[in-house]
């Protein structure tokens, strides 16, 4: 493009340049292409023909719930803040607002921050807030002596820093609680110390968790938080018919599990399953060889004492480890393909370590794919592209001062980045990608699922045998072909 003399003069009219290229692209580009929401993602080929055991997580992977489920456990937790921490009664007033994040986020415990970080640990402008208000870049740049966070401030597997990534599914709600917290503090002008926050808000979020409150509530009324046209039974009565075999592994009790299934699939939804743990301690349970089975008697609430030597179908287990499961059943790396929608404490370890295959429900993804199916955001990336190539050869040109022509254009780039951003979340933006690199969330999507997608009735659309390919990825030095 650089050898382009349009004027004829010997210097480039980057201005013509840019105006033609506007032209043709708002002429040109009329049909957005279309990807189906209820699709399924390949990061690694799999081929279904090779899977004989099917397993899966209960809560956001069997169990869909409704968008309802995260307004409880916002007034759970105002109201645990309030009534066992001591958190000012006025709080109740807050009424929760399901628009103001995104799963994935992180919270610098002590700046009192929340922001989003890419594949690069790089924060994202435009989305750090304190409370509900965003921070401008250059207050950003200054609090962290520009945009990289350290990998020894993560709070992750590597290192206990500040900062921690809220990816359960409480994570919407109590990165919100955390945000009206905070602006309530400040507002009223109370001191306040971010760490301490941050932790009486994840104990109260996850006390309704671990106290079974929350669990209670959703039992008292599951018409209202379980979605129970998601697809689940016709999902695994279709495997169970294609003589697949299917097991269950999730952290919650046997009873909640229990009412949620036979409300989704029915009284016999038992017999589909070879095995059934839960109480698993995920993900204790796939990197730890301590705990052995127990068996769990529904009829008296009670475990057994006895050694467990071998899983028999249509008992109850609980607790137990991966080394124990492959031993019993033989059941290890590529005949196994788990689902589960907790990208690290579901996928991370079975994927890594135990060689089987790996899908990721992320609800998420289908609104993100309908935002992202519009003319106007296709329209948008397309001349972002061609905006940046401008960009990149204009600097090369030494023939004239293209400064201020790239000023207006950097401008503009910065305008249709804000505007992508908001098509998603106005706040946050896309979970899976920052303005221009993958999240941090998207990156380890990549590593620990070998496939992804919003329900995991998506496989209803696809043969038992078939197979899924990667989209190959073009690498930066590669041609563009
Ligand atoms: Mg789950």
């Amino acid at each position: 493009m650089i050898s382009s003399n349009v004027n004829g003069t010997g210097s480039i009219n980057w201005s013509e340049i840019y105006n033609r290229q506007k032209k043709k692209l708002q002429e040109n580009f009329k049909d957005p292409v279309q990807i189906n929401p209820n699709a399924i993602f390949a990061n690694n080929e799999t081929s279904l023909s090779e899977i004989d055991i099917y397993g899966f997580d209960y809560d956001y992977t069997l169990a869909c719930y409704k968008p309802e489920l995260h307004y409880l456990i916002f007034k759970l937790g105002q109201e645990a803040l309030i009534q066992k921490y001591g958190y000012p009664s006025e709080l109740i007033n807050i009424e929760y607002c399901p628009d103001f994040a995104v799963r994935g986020c992180h919270y610098d415990v002590r700046k009192g921050l929340l922001l989003k970080l890419d594949s690069f640990h790089n924060i994202q402008l435009g989305t750090v807030y304190r409370g509900t208000k965003a921070l401008s870049d250059e207050a950003v740049k200054t609090l962290y002596g520009g945009i990289h966070v350290s990998l020894e401030d993560m709070n992750t597997f590597y290192g206990t820093g500040p900062m921690y990534q809220l990816v359960d599914l409480f994570a919407p709600p109590e990165m919100t609680l955390l945000c009206n917290l905070t602006d309530f503090f400040m507002e009223n002008g109370i001191p306040y110390d971010p760490e301490y926050v941050f932790h009486d808000v994840r104990s109260a979020v996850q006390g309704v968790h671990t106290s079974g409150l929350l669990h209670s509530q959703i039992l008292a009324d599951l018409e209202t938080y379980l979605d129970k046209d998601s697809g689940t039974s016709d999902l695994l009565e279709s495997l169970v018919s294609q003589g697949k075999q299917l097991f269950l592994i999730t952290n919650s009790g046997f009873p909640f599990v229990d009412a949620g299934m036979k409300f989704l699939i029915g009284n016999h939804w038992r017999d589909l399953f070879e095995v059934i743990i839960t109480k698993a301690r995920k993900p204790k349970f796939f990197n730890e060889s301590k705990r052995p089975f127990r068996i769990y008697d529904p009829q008296t609430n009670s475990e057994s004492y006895d050694r467990v030597l071998k899983l028999s179908k249509g008992k109850i287990y609980q607790q137990g480890n991966y080394y124990m499961l492959q031993d019993m059943t033989g059941w290890y790396g590529f005949n196994v393909l788990y689902f589960g929608d907790h990208v690290y404490s579901d996928l991370a370890d079975p994927s890594l370590k135990h060689g089987w295959r790996t899908g990721a429900i992320i609800p998420e993804l289908e609104r993100e794919i309908i935002r992202s199916n519009c003319l106007e955001y296709q329209q948008a990336v397309k001349w972002l592209n061609i905006l940046q190539n401008l960009i990149e050869n204009a600097q090369m040109d030494t023939t004239q001062d293209t400064t201020e022509i790239r000023q207006s254009w950097l401008d503009e780039r910065k305008e249709i980045r804000n505007y992508t951003k908001s098509l998603f979340n106005a706040q946050f933006g896309s979970i899976f990608r920052t303005y221009h690199n993958p999240t941090y969330f998207s990156r380890r999507l990549a590593r620990f699922a070998d496939l992804y997608m919003s329900n995991v009735r998506n496989l209803l659309n696809y043969p038992i045998e078939h197979t899924f390919y990667p989209r190959r990825m073009e690498l930066p030095h590669e041609p563009h072909v």
